[in-house]
């Protein structure tokens, strides 16, 4: 397995690939490498030829106030995982050589990042956006995989590459979860043993809006009412959303007529959690 630091030697390395006809498949990843993360090189190894993983904290998706320096990392531990795993080469930047000092541009989607974790986090899809182009325009992949993990940040993705007409295959891929159904994160290390138990209500509540809607409940407005009452529950969990939205544009669906996508966000104990479930 490679390990490249520079911009300028992973885009010739990249090249080089490309004229020898080989298919990239990239995963971006913030690194402290998971179940997860490794899902997503088990689902692009079969497509291509050759797997780039990124591995960059991204200052610029992080607020000030946010867990940038403290967001955990163990880059040692990273690189076993995904030599493991048939990763071929790590992108593995420095802050600096990703943002030089006189970086001035960003790439900004409009309207579905505005909203669900938009709305508390006004900055952060456009640090997404605009690390996400940059690093596709240094790995040069054919293939990109994302997770469904974060459904706003993957219908985000799909939109930019739309968009701004990028000749690259997006693939979400399944959101991995541990035994007792809490969404794999490597935020989840935060959490104290209390705050663990506490967090799978979040999955349980999808759960329970699952069976809502199977049992023929229509309101989506009844139903978040509900998974709020089983949420307010757990004394270390502060629900900050529930949308019940269509999976591909997240306008809100209400009564629910067709497939929605059930999104949460909430602080167990001061780690904010996301998880999702499509119906
Ligand atoms: P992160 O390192 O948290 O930025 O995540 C990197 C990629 O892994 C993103 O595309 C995430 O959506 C994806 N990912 C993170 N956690 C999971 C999970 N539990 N299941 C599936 N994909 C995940």
């Amino acid at each position: 397995m490679k390990i490249i630091r520079k911009i300028k030697e992973m885009q010739s390395h990249s090249e080089h690939l490309r004229l020898e006809g080989k298919k990239i498949g990239f995963v971006p990843t913030m690194g402290y490498l998971h179940r997860g993360h490794l899902s997503l090189v088990n689902a692009v190894r079969p497509l291509c030829d050759v797997v780039v993983m990124s591995i960059f904290v991204n200052p610029i998706q992080f607020a000030p106030d946010e867990d940038f320096n403290s967001y955990p990392r163990d880059f040692k531990r990273d690189k076993k995982l995904a030599e493991q795993s048939g990763v071929d080469v790590i992108f593995y930047p420095s802050d600096d050589e990703i943002y030089k000092e006189n970086h001035l541009t960003t790439v900004k989607v409009k309207k579905v990042t505005e909203i669900m974790c938009g709305e508390s986090r006004p900055t952060h899809f456009e640090g997404v956006t605009t690390v996400v182009i940059k690093l596709l325009n240094i790995v040069k992949p054919h293939i990109a995989v994302f997770g469904q993990k974060d459904a706003q940040q993957a219908v985000v993705i799909k939109k930019m590459i739309e968009d701004l007409n990028f000749d690259i295959k997006i693939i979400i891929s399944p959101l991995i979860r541990e035994k007792d159904g809490l969404a794999v994160s490597s935020r989840n290390s935060y959490l104290s043993s209390d705050e663990r138990k506490d967090a799978v209500v979040l999955y349980k509540s999808l759960m329970f809006a699952k069976k809502e809607i199977k049992n023929g409940e229509k309101s989506a407005r009844i139903i978040v009412d509900k998974m709020k009452g089983l949420i307010l529950k757990k004394k270390s969990v502060k629900l900050e959303y529930i949308y019940i939205t269509d999976p591909n544009t997240l306008d809100k669906v209400d009564p629910i007529d067709r497939k929605v996508l059930i999104a949460i966000a909430a602080y167990v104990g001061k780690t904010r959690l996301i998880d999702n479930i499509i119906v």
